[in-house]
């Protein structure tokens, strides 16, 4: 079963949903959610469930943008690195929130379990590697990851990780057994279809073009009709637009392209034996094996919208420089989506004034994410669950216009370069560390057939005392816009 042609304007059941509704006659609802992506219809989805009347509005057609693009990895956790998470909120409220997200990837596997997601060939484990040798750092995560947070997880050493994936790009890494990966495009469609069963009515080419979020009942205008509910959930991403266009800056567009090789027979087998999803710590690649021997992988990012087609090289070179024993692959196919980057890197998910929620900003790991934070809204409206509160320390902050596009196109590649060497370096020393173990095992021999003693050096990787280690580079913190100098220049 081909888990990559399904198209993304398809239901899973092949149905086109070019004949989809239109919303062209004034409704009230209880819930309006604007966006049907995987956030919008989550809401929708957990809010039908629990017996609200649900209208989804969606100006494109179901998983448009980034929900219908993505690879489909499903793991614990936020965008946020866990020790920034801690630092920022505590260990206690870092914990829960992390529980929470755990919650949301169980979601998604019960839902893409129900007979409704045909072909949607989930599969085992995920692996999270390091550019650089990072053995420390790695048993730490690895301690904080399973004692404090109660997730499991395997510490791979390097040895480990090269048999696995034959490259010498990558060195230590955190294995996730648990985590696991779905057809991303069939999930958003089958999530459709479970949202529409539940009896929640989704509207496409039915942009939103204004709201009026005051009062009880509040008021909603498309082109061709208006909408009254007591809630309005926006999950427009980075596109909500003129309804709120202050929220839409709070988010940093990131455009993510991926591609998908032509089958490449034994020879992937003999590079790759791992089978679930490969991402590397920079956030960089990220890739899996899928239709057994197509390789799909994600990796350029601008801040700018481009059409995937021209990434096409730009992946298959970096699929080159990884694993340059595969020789020359072809791509059969690219696609890509925006994801909304938040700056403190944690999802936007709450109430904004009464009856008007959001739930965006989920970046490059929407899948556990936006399920979490379906679940938490729906149950907020109608079980006073406030369990959203959680997520007040991450308030919304501009994410600098035009003018924080370009400064986030330069960090991302300045930190995709600063990655890059980190990476050369620790190559550098890995091969010099071996050089240096063959010129010791030599000199002790020549020691041995002298009868001499052999010389005392150094231990090796060390640097002398006193030296300072060497530190990778990071970004300068982002400037507040609101308080800085205004255009962060
Ligand atoms: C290439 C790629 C690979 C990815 N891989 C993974 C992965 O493996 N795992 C993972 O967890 N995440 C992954 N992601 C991230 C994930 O796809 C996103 O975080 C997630 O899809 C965001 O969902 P969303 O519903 O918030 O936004 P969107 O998918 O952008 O949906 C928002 C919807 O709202 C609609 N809309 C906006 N404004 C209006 C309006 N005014 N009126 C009506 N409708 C409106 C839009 O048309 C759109 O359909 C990936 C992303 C990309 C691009």
């Amino acid at each position: 079963m081909s888990e990559i042609f399904t198209s993304a304007s398809k239901e899973p059941d092949g149905t086109d949903p070019s004949g989809h509704q239109r919303l062209s006659f004034d409704l009230d609802a209880d819930i309006c959610v604007v966006g049907a992506g995987l956030a919008g219809l989550t809401v929708a989805l957990e809010a039908a469930r629990l017996g609200a009347s649900v209208a989804v509005l969606e100006g494109r057609h179901v998983g448009w943008n980034a929900s219908g693009h993505q690879l489909g990895t499903v793991m614990p956790g936020f965008g946020l690195p866990i020790g920034e998470l801690i630092a920022r909120i505590g260990l206690e409220d870092a914990r829960e929130l992390w529980s929470l997200s755990r919650q949301g990837a169980e979601y998604v596997r019960t839902n893409a379990s129900e007979p409704s997601f045909p072909g949607i060939a989930l599969s085992e484990g995920a692996l999270e590697v390091s550019n650089v040798d990072a053995g420390e750092t790695l048993i730490s995560r690895l301690q904080t990851l399973s004692e404090d947070f109660e997730t499991e997880v395997e510490g791979w050493q390097v040895d480990r990780v090269r048999d696995e994936l034959k490259t010498d790009r990558y060195f230590h890494g955190v294995y996730y057994p648990k985590a696991f990966q779905v057809d991303g495009r069939k999930y958003v469609h089958g999530l459709a279809a479970l949202a529409r069963r539940a009896g929640a009515r989704i509207f496409e080419d039915t942009p939103v073009v204004s709201i009026d979020p005051s009062g009880i009942r509040k008021r909603i205008v498309t082109p061709s009709a208006r909408l009254r509910a007591s809630h309005i959930v926006l999950a427009g991403n980075i596109h909500l637009g003129a309804p709120l266009r202050r929220l839409s800056e709070t988010l940093l567009p990131v455009w993510r392209y991926a591609a998908v090789t032509a089958p490449l027979g034994e020879r992937l087998a003999e590079t790759i034996s791992f089978r679930g999803s490969v991402t590397d710590s920079d956030g960089i690649d990220h890739f899996r094996i899928v239709d057994g021997d197509r390789l799909m992988w994600a990796s350029p990012e601008t801040t700018w919208g481009a059409r995937p087609q021209r990434f096409a090289g730009a992946i298959a070179r970096r699929i080159r420089t990884i694993f340059p024993q595969l020789g020359k692959v072809e791509i059969a196919e690219t696609w890509g989506g925006a994801v909304g980057q938040t700056v403190h890197g944690m999802p936007q998910i709450g109430q904004l004034r009464k009856g008007l929620w959001v739930t965006s900003g989920f970046g490059r790991q929407g899948l556990n994410t936006s399920a979490m934070a379906g679940q938490l809204i729906a149950r907020s409206i109608l079980w006073g669950d406030e369990r959203w509160r959680l997520f007040s320390p991450f308030e919304l902050v501009w994410a600098g216009g035009a003018t924080g596009r370009v400064a986030g196109q330069v960090i991302g590649l300045w930190e995709r370069g600063s990655s890059a060497a980190a990476g050369a370096l620790a190559r550098h020393r890995e091969k010099a560390r071996l050089r240096e173990r063959i010129a010791e095992a030599r000199r002790i021999e020549a020691n041995r057939l002298a009868g001499t003693r052999p010389q005392s050096r150094p231990p090796s990787g060390r640097p002398p005392p006193g030296r300072p280690r060497p530190q990778r580079p990071r970004p300068a913190a982002p400037v507040d816009p609101v308080e800085g100098d205004g255009d962060g220049t």
